[in-house]
């Protein structure tokens, strides 16, 4: 799978168990993010080599459907147990291209096995349901069937959990796969496809592609491909939705975020202030499920913000394979990005209460590093408010009323995750009812559902009407049939030309 030359190693795709280099001759680099080196180069697939990659997707699938779910469930406990006995591995890895920290890391395939735990249980998720006698001597009963190959796309910021939302469903309703991961940090998924191999999945079951917009719209385009499981940038999730969609294909496309968390007079600001930082701040703001704006309401504003910063003053900014509490960011370019942001607010007349931009990092010189960045004073029309800015940068917007709060956050765009914080429970209770977004925390900033509950936004922060995993992950992954028989019955014989109603 990976080939090292002079430490520099090539990422190739993926098929019936083993690499596969491709023609097109093309690659991207990958780059550790905590010192800036190129440490290796992944394949990006031409139309060509896409088409290969779904043939042996394609081709495995009549005999996976086919094979018993015992079967099916067997295998997929053997993955749970080596991925649970190696996801230290798995972690390292994720650091090295992602530069997320160990611990976090660690986290996110965690979360991805809560997935793995729920496919375990398949059989139990694809019971169908039986009438006997629903008519004279008529049965109805309804089965659920595997779609066939499917596509699932994953953006950079969880190369291991996000593709682990949907695999494990997919493959254990009988589906084969073709995952597509970001060309940023493609390595985590070779090497859970070496893992499949190990839990003795056959062939073609478990494919990766690796490449770049002609990779993603070969699958878009494919008729052997019957689903999409996209999650990235709201503008890619519009795009993969309508292409896919017009392809004759279901799609999810999980797109971007702005999170907002409401801070009320009566909340416990230690919590509160704890909550933004760590939500603000872990995984350096890459996260769609990060807490991006602070609002604050009524006279609490300046105590929030005091005690933000003393926590943050305490935090380790470097390489996240040392012990640091947030890490650098995915790439220089995205680093400078952010940064700019930081420029414009301050420029639109925001405070720059801590300034990232100067952080000095545990980690290597060259390394994509910005800081934690807390702006105050932040107006609604500002680019730092409106722009999903995927970076460690947190603004506080203070308001005067609940109302005020709750109306900001259901004219954003995005409606991905949010939280309130309070002690009031009648106004949780009011904010769960009225907020208009797909995932509510009372008191808990990231509100990341349990993989038996389904992952989702609302409005620009998801595609398509069926969120990921848990049981909308299931009816995703397959599809419904009803079978209506009636074992022979001579008194039952003869014509009748009129629509079947029951007797
Ligand atoms: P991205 O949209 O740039 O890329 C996502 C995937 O799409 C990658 O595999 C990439 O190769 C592919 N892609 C990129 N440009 C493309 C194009 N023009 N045509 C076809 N395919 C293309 O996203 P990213 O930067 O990798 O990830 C960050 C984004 O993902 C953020 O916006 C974040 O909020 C979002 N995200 C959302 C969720 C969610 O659950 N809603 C979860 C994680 C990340």
């Amino acid at each position: 799978m990976t080939q090292s030359v002079r430490g520099v190693q090539t990422i190739s795709h993926w098929l019936d168990n083993k690499p596969f280099a491709g023609t097109s001759g093309n690659t991207a680099p990958v780059t550790n993010p905590a010192t800036g080196a190129v440490t290796g180069q992944v394949a990006l697939a031409s139309v060509e080599d896409a088409r290969t990659v779904i043939a042996a997707a394609e081709a495995a699938f009549p005999a996976w459907r086919d094979t018993s779910l015992a079967k099916r469930v067997n295998t997929m406990f053997r993955f749970r147990e080596l991925l649970n006995a190696r996801k230290e591995e798995l972690a390292a890895i994720i650091t090295a291209e992602h530069g997320k920290v160990a611990a976090d890391a660690l986290g996110e395939v965690t979360r991805g096995l809560e997935v793995v735990d729920l496919a375990c249980g398949m059989p139990h998720l694809l019971k169908g349901a039986f009438t006997e006698n629903a008519s004279s001597k008529i049965d109805v009963h309804s089965v659920r069937q595997p779609l066939g190959p499917v596509g699932i796309i994953s953006p950079f910021n969880f190369p291991a959990m996000v593709s682990m939302w949907f695999f494990p469903i997919a493959i254990a309703a009988g589906n084969t796969v073709v995952v597509k991961p970001s060309e940023k940090d493609p390595s985590a998924t070779n090497w859970i496809a070496e893992l499949w191999v190990e839990a003795g999945l056959p062939a073609g079951v478990f494919n990766v592609l690796h490449g770049d917009k002609t990779a993603v719209d070969e699958l878009l385009t494919n008729p052997a491909i019957k689903s999409i499981s996209f999650v990235g940038s709201t503008p890619i999730a519009q795009y993969v939705y309508a292409t896919g969609t017009a392809h004759g294909k279901r799609v999810q496309a999980l797109g971007g975020a702005k999170n907002h968390a409401i801070i009320l007079p009566d909340a416990d600001l230690d919590l509160a202030a704890d909550a933004m930082v760590n939500a603000g701040f872990g995984a350096a703001g890459e996260r769609c499920m990060a807490i991006s704006v602070a609002v604050a309401v009524g006279d609490i504003a300046d105590d929030l913000v005091a005690k933000i910063v003393e926590r943050t003053n305490t935090l380790k900014i470097g390489d996240g394979s040392r012990g640091a509490d947030m890490g650098p960011l995915i790439t220089q370019a995205h680093r400078d990005k952010v940064a700019s942001y930081v420029d414009a607010g301050e420029e639109a007349g925001a405070t720059i209460v801590l300034d990232g931009r100067t952080v000095e990092a545990d980690g290597g010189a060259d390394g994509f590093w910005l800081g934690p960045t807390l702006i105050d004073h932040v107006e609604t029309d500002m680019s730092i408010y409106t722009d999903e800015i995927f970076g460690p940068v947190l603004s506080v917007v203070r308001v005067d009323s609940y109302d005020e709060a709750l109306e900001m956050i259901n004219a954003n765009p995005f409606g991905n995750g949010t939280a309130i914080f309070t002690n009031d429970g009648g106004a949780a209770r009011r904010f769960q009812n009225e907020v208009e977004v797909g995932m509510v925390g009372i008191n808990v900033p990231i509100p990341v559902p349990m993989a038996y509950f389904s992952f989702g936004g609302w409005k620009n922060s998801l595609f398509g009407d069926t969120h990921a995993h848990g049981t909308e992950g299931v009816h995703f992954f397959t599809r419904g049939k009803v079978i209506t028989s009636r074992w022979l019955d001579p008194s039952h014989g003869g014509l009748n030309l009129g629509f079947p109603t029951h007797d």
